[in-house]
């Protein structure tokens, strides 16, 4: 019997850079995990190729495919539709092979609902670390913008709970080697490995 792959799930909030580490993780030759291609109805911008950047559907079309069930979760996103085909994670994971999604927010979440054993990595900017320093060190910034900086600060935080780890993308390199770092010891977790050992004392 094969052991069913990994879900792998990389969001965190819009303008982070999700799309980058996601492309550069599938530029590298030694990587393993197979990207969960999107439906979307929004229009391909230049040199995006239908099924490989994602699959460009009409609206209609879309919502066929809410109807039907065939999406593991959607969201909407600047007036568009996003949403992962669920039947590719299904069959992919039953392969043993790893799956992985890059998706905004309010999908991970439903993925969370019904994939709780997923891995889930929240892909952090390096502005909030930054903004906390700002903050303690008391700058020239009035108060309005700094409120309001605490606010946005304070919802991308709150996102956090639902996630296993944390990624800063301060730089891309670092945060694609922190990613793969992350899978790697997923992996060897003794939750997902134990019951493989102990079904070999069981046969002797
Ligand atoms: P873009 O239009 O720039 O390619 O993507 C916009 C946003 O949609 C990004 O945050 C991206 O991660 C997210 N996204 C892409 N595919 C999916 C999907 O299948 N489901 C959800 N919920 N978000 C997606």
């Amino acid at each position: 019997m094969t052991d069913k792959g990994l879900l792998i799930v990389l969001s965190g909030p819009s303008g982070v850079g999700k799309g980058t580490v996601r492309k550069e993780i599938f530029s590298q030759p030694n990587t393993a995990f197979e990207y969960s291609v999107s439906a979307t109805t929004r229009t391909p911008r230049e040199g995006e190729v239908h099924g490989v950047d994602y699959f460009f559907k009409t609206r209609d079309e879309f919502e066929e495919m809410i109807r039907k069930e065939a999406l593991l979760e959607h969201a909407e996103f600047v007036g568009n539709y996003y949403g992962t085909p669920v039947d590719y994670v299904r069959e992919t994971l039953d392969r043993g092979k790893d799956v992985f999604l890059e998706i905004e927010v309010k999908g991970a979440r439903q993925v969370r609902e019904k994939f709780p054993e997923g891995l889930f990595i929240f892909l952090m900017p390096p502005s909030l670390t930054e903004l906390k320093n700002r903050i303690v060190t008391r700058g020239t910034e009035t108060e309005d913008l700094i409120n309001n900086r605490m606010l946005s600060a304070r919802e991308e935080i709150e996102m956090i709970d639902l996630y296993d780890y944390v990624v800063v993308n301060d730089q891309v390199e670092l945060a694609v080697e922190r990613v793969k770092a992350i899978v790697t010891a997923e992996h060897c977790r003794r939750e997902r490995v134990a019951y493989k050992y102990k079904r070999l004392l069981e046969a002797e």
